[in-house]
């Protein structure tokens, strides 16, 4: 049987750990290497599954754009300057993109559209299935209900987290607002400290907490006088993620040219 060579860039990081591990266990990928920012403990030491400890013959590199290369996939889970990096080996050899890097300015997921001329491009900020369930849900129940109903959204991750609110806290944001037929800019409410005033009708709030190792925890509520409705997620470990996007990365192959998320992927409709 002909299996799918998917790479993995970041493959020390937590998420790369984890992906390292979705792609060893499922029967239609191989793993193709993986790399490693420069300086990075992990250099020169083995790919191993995170969980049976399995050891490959592979070991992990800094030569990004060999391993764009010799890949049919590359999955990227790093931080936005490397997502940049690497987006410009897939333009240029035409490997599948899975870019799950959160934090990334309108300016940087430029480098994602370019490289999506030239070959698929997975990018979600969240490649989990019920979190784009999540997604769907929130945009419906805020198209029916109207701005009687206060939306806040809710996050907790793990303390390494370094951007905030996480990206997918931002697509629910995206996702109420697209209901409500709003920006969501005009009405982001992501900060609130001391004497802020009343809350202003219509407004989509987010609140941030940060602790331990939790991978991934969203509320959105929609708040009436006396009553409340609550949609949530909780994530009980990051190889869901892991999962998501290896399944995004089978997906890939057999599509075109182009920029797509998790509801291409999953089929959800996106209205
Ligand atoms: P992490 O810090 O544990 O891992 C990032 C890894 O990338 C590190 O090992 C780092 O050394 C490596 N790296 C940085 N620059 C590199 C380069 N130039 N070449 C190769 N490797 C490089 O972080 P994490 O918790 O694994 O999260 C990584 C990213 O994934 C974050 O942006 C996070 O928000 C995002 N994330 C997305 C989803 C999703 O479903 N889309 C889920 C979880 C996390």
């Amino acid at each position: 049987m002909t299996t799918v060579k998917i790479g993995i860039v970041g493959c020390g990081g937590r998420m790369g750990q984890a992906l390292v591990g979705a792609v060893l266990d499922n029967d239609s990928a191989t793993l193709s290497g993986g790399t490693e920012r420069q300086g990075s403990p992990h250099m020169g030491k083995p790919l191993r599954h995170p969980v049976t400890g399995l050891e490959t013959p592979l070991t992990v590199t800094e030569d990004a754009e060999e391993l764009f290369r010799i890949s049919d996939v590359v999955i990227d889970f790093t931080c936005p300057t490397a997502t940049v990096l690497h987006a410009g080996y897939a333009a240029q050899h035409k490997t599948i993109h899975i870019a799950g890097t959160t934090g990334m300015t309108p300016d940087e997921e430029k480098a994602l559209q370019a490289a999506a001329a030239k070959t698929p491009v997975v990018y979600a900020s969240n490649f989990s299935l019920g979190v784009n369930l999540l997604f769907h849900l929130t945009r419906q129940a805020a198209r029916l209900l109207d701005e009687d109903f206060d939306i806040e959204i809710l996050e907790m991750h793990h303390r390494h987290k370094v951007d905030a609110p996480s990206g997918t806290a931002l697509s629910l944001g995206k996702a109420a607002a697209e209901g409500r037929g709003v920006d969501l800019e005009t009405v982001a409410d992501k900060v609130r400290d001391g004497i802020t005033g009343e809350r202003t009708r219509g407004d989509i709030g987010f609140a941030t907490l940060r602790g331990g190792n939790v991978a991934g925890e969203h509320t959105v509520s929609f708040n009436a006088y006396d009553e409340r409705i609550e949609l949530t997620h909780k994530a009980g470990d990051r190889a869901i993620f892991a999962r998501g996007a290896v399944k995004a990365a089978l997906w890939a192959t057999t599509q075109d040219p182009g920029l797509y998320d998790m509801f291409d992927v999953l089929g959800l409709p996106k209205d």
